[in-house]
């Protein structure tokens, strides 16, 4: 491993200088920064662990929302009563993600900005455009069962590994950054970025920027849920997976959130399917019409065509489980 410098601030006045000086790490639960330096990928200069700062409380917000600490450990949240009861999907997708031991031991801010899970990636004999920016890409051409169906590029196809983001994109979560231009909040969707031709940019945080914490809104009237389809039961990235939230009156469809996993480029909202939902009749034929609308501008390659109709079908048997719920959830 690469030497690096190591400090431990006890405090924001000391931890976000720190953190803005060239090839700079926050480091948290560590548990995808250190297998990342470890392989060479991350090749930080300095290491400025965060766990002294006081952030790793989940507090009641004035408005019926959540404001959960960047340092809370994904264990912590997921078991969470307020979490467990009013927002079912995302306690749902915590549990979904890694493995007891991994979430025991990484945090909320961590998970946010988790790099991909593509092999090219943590190859580094491989061609990778995010790893090495102008490289190429050998997941277009080889091995990308894996990899996004929306929002890829020809620079990029890598998915979004987050089940807790495409739960907080449903949720329509706000994140708090600190950073060297003072605090600020940025909503959900506009934190992760599209590849495009720089796919080695996957935020709009800028250098020292902090992640502090992770707000949500006040629950949904909806019932939620999450759902993940994989390639075994535990420890396993999604192939798709589907954060939900559906309230339906006299048969027709009155709030509805989607957010897709495993097929996005970045945890992916599903508008489109949204729009043609809400105010819609509640019913399969038409959560079928939404599904499809919404993975039609699908961009498939040899090994991933699979995605668009498990996708379409896993929107379509969450919704229709959410509708025929009994309990209010
Ligand atoms: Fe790299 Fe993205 Fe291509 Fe994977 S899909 S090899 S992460 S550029």
């Amino acid at each position: 491993m690469k030497p690096f410098t190591y400090v431990k601030p006890p405090d924001f006045e000391s931890a976000i200088p720190a953190g803005a000086a060239p090839r700079t790490k926050y480091l948290g639960g560590g548990t995808n920064l250190v297998d990342l330096m470890r392989e060479g990928i991350e090749l930080p200069d300095h290491v400025v662990d965060i766990t002294g700062l006081p952030l790793d409380a989940i507090e009641e917000l004035p408005n019926g929302g959540l404001r959960i600490g960047a340092l809370v450990r994904n264990s912590t949240l997921a078991a969470d009563p307020r979490i467990r009861s009013r927002y079912r999907v995302l306690s749902e997708a915590m549990l979904s993600g890694a493995s007891g031991q991994l979430r025991n031991m990484a945090t909320v801010g961590g998970n946010l900005l988790q790099r991909t899970r593509c092999p090219y990636f943590y190859d580094t004999t491989a061609a990778c455009n995010k790893r090495r920016p102008g490289s190429g890409c050998d997941a277009l051409e080889g091995y990308n069962r894996n990899c996004a169906v929306l929002g890829v590029s020809d620079s990029c196809i890598a998915a979004h590994p987050s089940d807790m983001c495409v739960a907080l994109a449903a949720l329509e979560a706000v994140i708090h950054v600190n950073g060297p231009a003072g605090v600020r909040r940025i909503e959900i969707a506009d934190l992760h970025l599209l590849p495009g031709d720089t796919p080695d940019l996957e935020n709009s945080l800028v250098p020292g920027d902090l992640i502090t914490a992770v707000e949500l809104p006040p629950p949904l009237g909806a019932r939620s849920t999450y759902r993940k389809v994989r390639d075994r039961s535990s420890y396993a990235f999604a192939l798709v997976s589907v954060a939900a939230a559906l309230q339906v009156e006299d048969h027709k469809v009155t709030e509805v959130r989607l957010g897709l996993g495993g097929v996005g480029a970045k945890p992916w909202r599903a508008r489109e399917a949204e729009r043609l939902l809400l105010g819609g009749p509640a019913d399969e034929s038409a959560y079928r019409r939404a599904a499809e609308a919404e993975l039609a501008p699908a961009r498939v390659h040899a090994d991933n065509a699979f995605k668009v109709r498990l996708a379409e079908a896993t929107i379509v048997a969450v919704l229709r489980e959410l509708s025929l719920a009994g309990v209010n959830r």
